[in-house]
């Protein structure tokens, strides 16, 4: 029973509520939704098979069935592109750029992921047009209901992209955080993290750094101190905000003492506005402080749900949404690398949060705002997707709540 007199936000809450086991219903829903901003993607994770098929046809480009590897010249063994849309080319490569296989290939996700990936990607990226592949993204996202985006994109990428051939001011309005890999050695780190603030401050679209890559490989881990003092003494100099990929770490890789301080470390560090997945913490030694620092610094947590279960196998009480909300620090969700993990994106990461979190349709609402909230737009662009975000929610509250449902 739903009264007239509660606002629109307590009936459909109610509505939803009454259909957290109904995944379908939901989905139809959340479908629907205004999803405010995605501030957790990355363009390189972002891309389908398919898509990434049809762009290396219209390149007239080869490959090499043992590695995907692209040549734009026909190498000894190489075939064609369209070879990628027969069996078994197109299962295997399936299988070579996305977590679809998991299993088959008797590696974890976490291995499959962080390791293999990627370099086919990176590699066919090289021969396609990146405006293109910027468009195709961005597409993606706004089909999905989402109308603001900070993508994550490798500074070389960046450099690529040819700014006239784009209005990044219409939906989803589009800006960039610079991903810099912590599994390289201190000096490159250095020389490529002040290469990205140099642009930052000088680039109106370029809004951020993040740190990436495998938390728990040995260089990562033995270099975690320097990268973060090198941040440091960079935000002395440029002030650029950071949004810092940390908290990834589980007992099954690392010793105890690894899984013991990365988010306190990186929350000391000045300019952080974010923090991605950070679902380890229930793990580190001074939870009660990181809980009061998070609010005291008011920064967000990039929580992803899908990534975090596919990539780490994080049951649903690990996946650490529940603690943050009940806790009161903020959350914004994010899709990570729908294409690798081989899912639709942001719409079911939504559908996970409601059906298997169990969390009510009035914290999703929560978690949308705060994406705006905890942008880095400015102020004054915040208060225009605000406004915005909130037409959308009256307007998708007033669809739900169709008058045969009100007594
Ligand atoms: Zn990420």
């Amino acid at each position: 029973m739903y009264a007239a007199s509660e606002s629109p936000t307590i009936r459909v809450n109610n509505l939803f509520k009454d259909n957290t086991h109904n995944v379908n219903q939901i989905t139809a829903w959340v479908t629907k939704m205004p999803k405010g901003a995605n501030l957790h993607l990355h363009l390189l994770g972002a891309l389908y098979p398919k898509v990434l098929i049809k762009m290396a046809c219209e390149k007239n480009l080869f490959f090499n069935p043992q590695n995907f590897r692209f040549s734009k010249v026909e190498f000894d063994s190489y075939l064609p592109a369209e070879d990628l849309n027969n069996p078994p080319y197109y299962t295997n490569f399936c299988n070579a750029i996305t977590l679809r296989s998991n299993g088959a290939c008797g590696r974890t996700p976490h291995d499959h992921f962080m390791y293999d990936c990627f370099t086919p990607i990176f590699d066919l990226i090289d021969f396609l047009n990146i405006d293109e592949v910027v468009e195709k993204v961005r597409e993606q996202e706004k089909l999905a209901g989402v109308q603001y985006l900070e993508m994550y994109i490798p500074y070389t990428l960046f450099l690529k992209i040819d700014f006239e051939s784009h209005n990044f001011d219409t939906t989803p309005k589009t800006r960039f955080i610079f991903e810099v890999s912590r599994t390289q050695s201190n000096d490159q780190f250095d020389e490529e993290v002040e290469a990205c603030a140099n642009l930052c401050s000088t680039h109106r679209l370029a809004k951020a750094i993040t740190i990436v890559g495998a938390e728990d490989d040995p260089r990562a881990l033995a270099s975690f101190d320097h990268q973060l003092e090198t941040l440091k003494s960079l935000w002395g100099k440029y002030k650029i905000p950071y949004c810092i990929h940390a908290g990834e770490l589980t007992g099954e890789w690392v010793a105890p003492e690894d899984l013991s301080d990365h988010v306190f470390k990186v929350l000391q560090l000045p300019g952080v506005r974010r923090i991605g997945h950070a679902f380890d913490i229930v793990n580190e030694k001074k939870l009660d402080e990181i809980v009061k620092t998070f609010k005291a610094k008011d920064i967000a947590v990039e929580h992803c749900p899908i990534s975090n279960r596919k990539i780490w196998q994080l049951p649903t009480d690990k996946l650490i949404l529940g603690f943050l909300i009940k806790n009161g620090i903020p959350a914004v969700v994010g899709s990570d690398d729908p294409a690798v993990l081989a899912y639709e994106g942001i719409t079911q990461d939504f559908v996970d949060i409601i059906c298997k979190q169990e969390q009510p349709y009035v914290h999703v609402k929560m978690l949308v705002l705060n994406s705006i909230t905890y942008s880095l737009l400015s102020g004054h662009e915040k208060e225009q997707e605000t406004a915005l975000l909130n037409h959308k929610f009256e307007e998708f509250e007033k669809s739900l709540l169709n008058p045969a449902l009100v007594y």
